[in-house]
């Protein structure tokens, strides 16, 4: 029998460590409330006091926690999964993550470790039972080593490379949300044109949706959903489809049309219901609401803020109304704040400067450019440690990358360079094209800060990094890593900087940038109505922030430290 691992004891996890220990094996569970182990205890499993001590005593680890957030909980810092993971160890994550969340724990892990990706299709009945559906992404040998135990709780799909798992997860959600979304409107209308229930049934029995309709029909007319799937978990994974199909650059508009409706009913308060309560919100009378988000009540309690600059602090220059008052509120109340921004040109003295012109005191380490988040990336890679790096861009960016320890190559000696680093500049040139591209030709890796084609100035649109990372790209045929906003690794940079902080927020007024940005890595994202987004662009934007306040100032309001 195994050593097996459970962290994460909700409705799925405690199921899963209920079988494994009928099958007899050694099981060691963990939870964050802690009196959710005690029923598991009874069975025969033993209570460890942290993640870590999971990690230390097993052979097998599987987390089934909540969302990203949960997941890095349990992972991080000294109690976290990482701080003792043996190379004996093997990880399988079974929570709904998505591939990004994957690419995370991956990366968050120490190199080499085993990590497959299992998320599961089926719910607490099939959790009992041992009948869930488990996709699995990673090698071939790691799946035939957890089969066994695998096997106790469900049939084993091995669908391909690590993340192919969660990304079977996604696709098969989103059908799940659609066709309930389809089903509650296509009874709202069968209702509102004056049908009857009976006849509506009747119909849907000769379409597509009637194994739907006959499953649902009883809860529908009971107005009561059996608690299986908690809603907000529901919405959770909504968004992860979302944000994987912005990502791929897929169109998903029936997937964010169902999100939608799955937001209002969290909104409407059944985020613990089972997500079928959706369907009362189609038919409950509030079904052709917009899916704009509200102005909600700002979440309180943030230790740290990652706030961008152009549209939130200030326009143009000019402080926005209330922004100084509000950063000087929370940094009074202990909030941590750092300022990110995507411009390349401005070196992080000259933002500190600014920021201090206008009454707020920042020095460099306050401030976050994409070109010292790329500098920052780089310099944590040996492989270009004391190396050369061609730099298509600004001053600012070539001292950034000389600061982390490269040395910054003219264009004649562009051959020599172990990397090409590119950042919007106005001096770009053809003889900056001919020296890139043969100097990725020749092997070196392409770097960039972000991949914003344009970018507002008062007298219209400018080309930006984007612009002239497109002509390097076409004329070398290699994409290149970008590192600025959205990337998540910027805000895993970002977060950095704020280390021993415990909830960090991201506050932007750009949905692609700064929202996309904040939710891809993980953290809770406030679009601020102040800078380029209006409430309008947002009812069909296909990454959706928290929350939406009408400034920074109304942050820190929600804070309530102003
Ligand atoms: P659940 O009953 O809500 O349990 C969530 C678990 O995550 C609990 O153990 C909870 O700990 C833990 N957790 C939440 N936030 C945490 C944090 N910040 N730090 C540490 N632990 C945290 O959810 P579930 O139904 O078991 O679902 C688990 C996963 O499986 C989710 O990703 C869900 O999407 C997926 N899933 C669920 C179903 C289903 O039908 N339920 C089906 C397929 C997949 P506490 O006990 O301390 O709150």
């Amino acid at each position: 029998m195994t050593a097996v691992g459970v962290i994460g004891l909700g409705g799925m996890g405690s199921r899963i460590a209920r079988r494994l220990i009928d099958a007899g094996h050694e099981v060691v569970v963990w939870n964050r409330s802690p009196q959710r182990a005690a029923p598991l205890v009874d069975l025969g499993a033993d209570a460890a006091a942290t993640p870590a001590k999971v990690a230390s005593r097993v052979e097998i680890l599987i987390t089934m926690v909540a969302d990203l957030r949960a997941l890095r909980s349990v992972t991080e810092g000294p109690d976290g999964i990482a701080a003792d993971a043996r190379a004996s160890l093997t990880v399988v994550e079974m929570s709904t993550v998505g591939p990004a969340g994957i690419a995370w724990l991956a990366a968050a892990l120490p190199a080499g470790l085993s990590l497959l990706d299992a998320p599961v299709l089926g719910s607490i009945g099939e959790a009992d039972a041992g009948s869930l559906r488990i996709f699995v992404g990673g090698p071939d040998s790691l799946v035939e080593r957890v089969q066994p135990v695998l096997s106790e709780l469900g049939s084993v799909s091995h669908v391909g490379a690590l993340g192919s798992g969660a990304a079977c997860k996604l696709v098969a959600n989103a059908t799940l949300f659609a066709t309930l979304a389809s089903l509650g409107e296509a009874l709202a209308l069968a209702r509102a044109l004056g049908l009857s229930d009976e006849v509506a049934y009747e119909v849907l029995a000769a379409t597509t949706l009637a194994a739907q309709a006959d499953r649902r029909r009883d809860a529908i007319a009971a107005g009561d959903y059996p608690p299986r799937f908690p809603l907000a978990l529901a919405r959770k994974d909504a968004d992860l489809v979302r944000d994987a199909a912005a990502t791929a650059h897929v169109d998903l508009r029936v997937a964010n049309a169902a999100r939608a409706w799955l937001a209002d009913a969290e909104r409407a308060g059944s985020g613990e219901r089972d997500y079928t309560a959706v369907l009362g919100t189609i038919l409950g009378g509030t079904g052709h609401a917009k899916a704009t988000p509200q102005i909600d009540a700002p979440t309180v309690g943030y230790d740290g803020v990652i706030v961008d600059l152009d549209g939130v602090v200030w326009l143009s220059g000019r402080p926005i109304d209330g922004a100084v008052e509000a950063i000087a509120a929370l940094r009074a109340a202990g909030t941590r704040m750092l300022f990110l921004t995507n411009d390349p040109q401005s070196s992080r003295a000259d933002q500190a400067g600014r920021l201090t012109a206008v009454g707020i005191p920042a020095t460099e380490s306050d401030v976050l450019t994409s070109a010292a988040a790329l500098a920052r990336s780089l310099a944590s890679q040996e492989r270009f440690a004391g190396g050369g790096a061609l730099v298509v861009g600004s001053a600012a960016l070539a001292e950034e990358i000389r600061q982390a320890g490269l040395h910054v190559l003219a264009s004649p000696m562009a051959l020599q360079a172990e990397v090409v680093v590119v950042g919007g500049h106005e001096g770009f040139s053809y003889a900056d094209l001919r020296a890139a591209t043969a100097a990725v030709g020749n092997g070196a890796a392409l770097y960039a800060t972000g991949r914003d084609a344009v970018f507002p100035t008062s007298d219209g649109l400018r080309p930006a990094t984007g612009a002239i990372l497109a002509a390097i790209e076409v004329a070398s045929g290699v994409t290149a890593t970008v590192v600025g906003k959205p990337e998540p690794l910027v805000f895993d940079i970002a977060r950095e900087s704020l280390a021993g902080c415990e909830r960090i927020a991201v506050v932007g007024d750009h949905l692609d940038a700064d929202i996309a940005g904040a939710k891809r890595a993980g953290l809770d994202a406030f679009l601020v109505l102040t800078g380029a987004t209006s409430r309008d662009e947002l009812e069909w934007a296909p990454v959706q922030p928290d929350q939406v306040l009408a400034s920074l100032a109304e942050f820190a309001a929600g804070q309530r430290v102003s």
